[in-house]
């Protein structure tokens, strides 16, 4: 196991590596300064979504949802503490698929929300349907 891991950062999506000892929640980028691990849903676009997906050693859990989705907004509170929780532990992120459709029919997303897992580049799971926040710890501790 290599002692450093690969962190894309949240706010300017650079390639951080870092020591393994060293992620914590004060753990910084490199590039912009802002914490690595924010410890609330990353936001993925187009503009970032393949590189979180490649360039993340942690696991990467994306929230494929849409602001119109009411089971989407009722998980959401629970996914944010999911987040807070697993922050040093995963890459919690969302993607709205709204203003993202090519992402999400890339994905062939038919209902929201929908998590999906990504390990080392690659999808491992898929769960569709709102959790709540130890469902969500569930099945993101199993699956991701
Ligand atoms: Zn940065």
């Amino acid at each position: 196991m290599s002692d450093h891991l690969r962190v894309v950062c949240a706010h300017c999506a650079t390639i951080n590596r870092v020591l393994r000892d060293r992620l914590n929640a004060g753990a910084r980028c490199g590039s912009c300064k802002e914490p690595l691990l924010p410890g609330r849903p990353i936001e993925l676009t187009a503009a970032n979504f393949d590189r979180h997906v490649a360039g993340n050693d942690l696991p990467l859990v994306v929230d494929f949802w849409a602001p119109w989705c009411g089971p989407c907004r009722m998980m959401a509170p629970a996914y944010e503490r999911a987040a807070a929780q697993l922050a040093t532990q995963a890459r919690i992120a969302k993607l709205d698929t709204e203003s993202e459709q090519g992402i999400a029919t890339r994905f062939g997303i038919r209902s929201i929300p929908t998590l999906v897992a990504f390990r080392d580049g690659r999808e491992v799971a898929r769960q569709s349907g709102a959790m709540d926040l130890p469902g969500l710890l569930r099945w993101i501790g199993a699956s991701a």
